[in-house]
């Protein structure tokens, strides 16, 4: 008999949503695996940028892929992201790296190229795994276990964001913030491939107004029944 599939859940929604703060903290709780697949879309922008090429230079992107090596180990409380063996944690977070990952991540190429390394990512799991990204209920897994999309106003998640990049020492001010989000938000959700978008069956989840303390509580109950109910 076959060994049962880990326990899927997909997390999308827009930048500063705050999923990787829900995803890091459920995957702790329900000591699952978890799958940043912005940090591999950040990691192939790294990667493109460091040797020259362009963003649209689907010929070199798709070489490029062929030898892309990410993986990730948690350190504490951080989800550390490794490319061919070099800790990028803070690198591929620049506000240049982030417009980058955004503009890769847009060719077909790239999407294709990484759609089976973020299956593989999470099925190596042991018990379960959470997806973080854009088209992971859409795209990914589309039959993954529970789907669910985060979102808030633009300006609660700017603020966030503004936030988390003063506390690493990165001065930019809010407008700023807020200006890359929306062209972000807008890139990435008129793309002709795996749009942002809600995956039909996904709970959709609005933390303007709450804690994202509450939202982890929630959908933690939430997948703790369905994973009593799928045994
Ligand atoms: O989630 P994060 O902000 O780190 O993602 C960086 C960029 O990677 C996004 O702006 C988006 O363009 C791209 N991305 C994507 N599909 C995913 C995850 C991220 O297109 N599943």
């Amino acid at each position: 008999m076959s060994e049962p599939r880990p326990f899927i859940v997909a997390i999308d929604g827009p930048a500063g949503a705050g999923k990787s703060t829900v995803s890091k903290v459920l995957a702790r709780r329900l000591g699952f695996s978890l799958v940043d697949t912005g940090a591999i879309y950040r990691c192939v922008a790294l990667k493109a940028r460091r040797a020259g090429i362009g963003f649209e230079d689907d010929v070199k992107l798709g070489e490029l892929l062929e030898r892309l090596n990410v993986s990730f180990q948690v350190v504490g409380e951080d989800n550390h992201v490794y490319l061919d063996g070099e800790d990028v944690s803070e690198e591929i977070r620049t506000p240049e790296n982030s417009m980058a990952a955004s503009r890769v991540s847009s060719r077909p190429v790239v999407r294709a190229g990484l759609l089976a390394l973020q299956r593989r990512l999470a099925l190596e799991a042991s018990k379960g795994a959470i997806l973080e990204g854009r088209d992971i209920g859409t795209v990914v897994f589309p039959d993954a276990d529970a789907k669910y999309f985060l979102e808030a106003n633009p300006e609660v998640r700017a603020r966030r964001r503004y936030e988390e990049l003063f506390q690493k020492g990165v001065e930019r001010s809010l407008e700023d913030v807020l200006a890359d989000q929306v062209k972000r938000d807008q890139d990435d959700a008129s793309r002709a491939v795996a749009p942002l978008k809600p995956a039909e069956d996904a709970v959709r989840v609005d933390s303007s107004n709450l804690p994202l303390s509450e939202v982890v509580h929630r959908m933690e109950q939430e997948i703790l029944e369905k994973m009593s109910r799928k045994q």
